[in-house]
């Protein structure tokens, strides 16, 4: 078993750090928030002062930081991974970060001699605690085959994406799908319960029909048909707002970036700000059929 550095150890990255120390290896770990340390040291990992102290004589390190700003200083900063790290070190940023930050962190890893991959995730908190994650890889093969040992601690599914930058490129595509399939779901209920229609219905027919999806069958925004899904529990999360809105953006400067047309994806965007300008930031995302519901659009 191998020494592994965590840096960030918040909703995600607690529930991931815990898992890697469940399979066997020896855990060091830094966070600006120390009571995120404490419970993580509690459950035996070493506390570290500093990111470089968390990540001196390590076999490798991962990283789940909430945006690029972080994940590039915490990588290219005087103190940061990249200066401290012993040779061979594996890296892997699992943050949902911007394709180009996460491009230009792994290519100074590169050039340092270190290899790295973005590995973003889906599932959720649930799921980083579970260790169920899917986790989308960018880098050489080399590089997936060094990371997949400490992935597979954390996850479900692990797939190879592409080249650096992939995984976040995977991560960003599949979450302007969710965002703009949630919100074209959440319509047709609202249309439905002003047609007259029962959404139950509307749920046993469309989630047998060309119209299903994710977003209704596991996720239906909706109280009742899928009990577990949040609408069941006053809309807390789950998968907050912010955390959607985020994605959305991401998509939408990378889709300006490339050239590439995402006309639904600026809507859901647009959608997504006034349903968190509304107080809604920390709800969960499906949420959003509650405004669609109230106003004219
Ligand atoms: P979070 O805010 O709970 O955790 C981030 C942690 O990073 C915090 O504990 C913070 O103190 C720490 N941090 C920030 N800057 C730091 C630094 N310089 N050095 C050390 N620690 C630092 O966020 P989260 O929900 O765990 O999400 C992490 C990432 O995972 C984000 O990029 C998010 O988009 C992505 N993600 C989240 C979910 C989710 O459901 N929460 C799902 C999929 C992906």
């Amino acid at each position: 078993m191998a020494t592994v550095a965590f840096i960030g150890l918040g909703n995600m990255g607690g529930g991931m750090a815990a898992n890697l120390i469940k399979a066997g290896h020896t855990l060091k770990v830094f966070d600006l928030n120390e009571a995120a340390m404490a419970a993580l040291q509690e459950q035996g990992a070493a506390p570290a002062g500093s990111v470089a102290e968390a990540v001196t004589d390590v076999d490798a390190v991962v990283t789940m930081l909430p945006a690029g700003q972080h994940v590039k200083s915490v990588y290219l900063g005087d103190d940061g991974i990249l200066k401290n790290i012993p040779a061979d070190t594996i890296l892997m940023d699992c943050s949902t970060i911007d394709v180009a930050s996460a491009r230009e962190v792994i290519a100074a890893a590169a050039e340092a001699g270190f290899a790295m991959v973005d590995a973003p995730v889906s599932g959720g908190v649930a799921a980083a605690a579970a260790g169920t994650l899917t986790f989308m890889v960018g880098g050489t093969d080399d590089a997936f085959e060094a990371a997949k040992t400490y992935l597979d601690a954390m996850g479900a599914n692990i797939i190879h994406a592409g080249d650096a930058g992939a995984g976040q490129a995977a991560k960003i595509c599949n979450n302007m799908m969710l965002g703009i399939q949630m919100i074209s779901v959440s319509e047709a209920f609202v249309l439905a319960e002003k047609l007259g229609l029962e959404a139950q219905k509307l749920f046993d027919i469309s989630s047998r029909a060309s119209g299903q999806c994710w977003s209704l069958t596991s996720y239906c925004p909706v109280p009742g048909p899928v009990p577990t899904s949040p609408a069941n529990n006053d809309y807390n999360p789950g998968f907050a707002a912010a955390m959607m809105l985020k994605d959305l953006r991401l998509a939408n400067d990378a889709a300006e970036g490339c050239g590439a047309s995402t006309p639904l994806g600026h809507l859901a965007e647009q959608l997504y700000t006034a349903f968190s300008d509304e107080g809604n930031a920390g709800k969960d995302f499906s949420g959003i059929i509650n405004m669609l519901r109230e106003e004219k659009l």
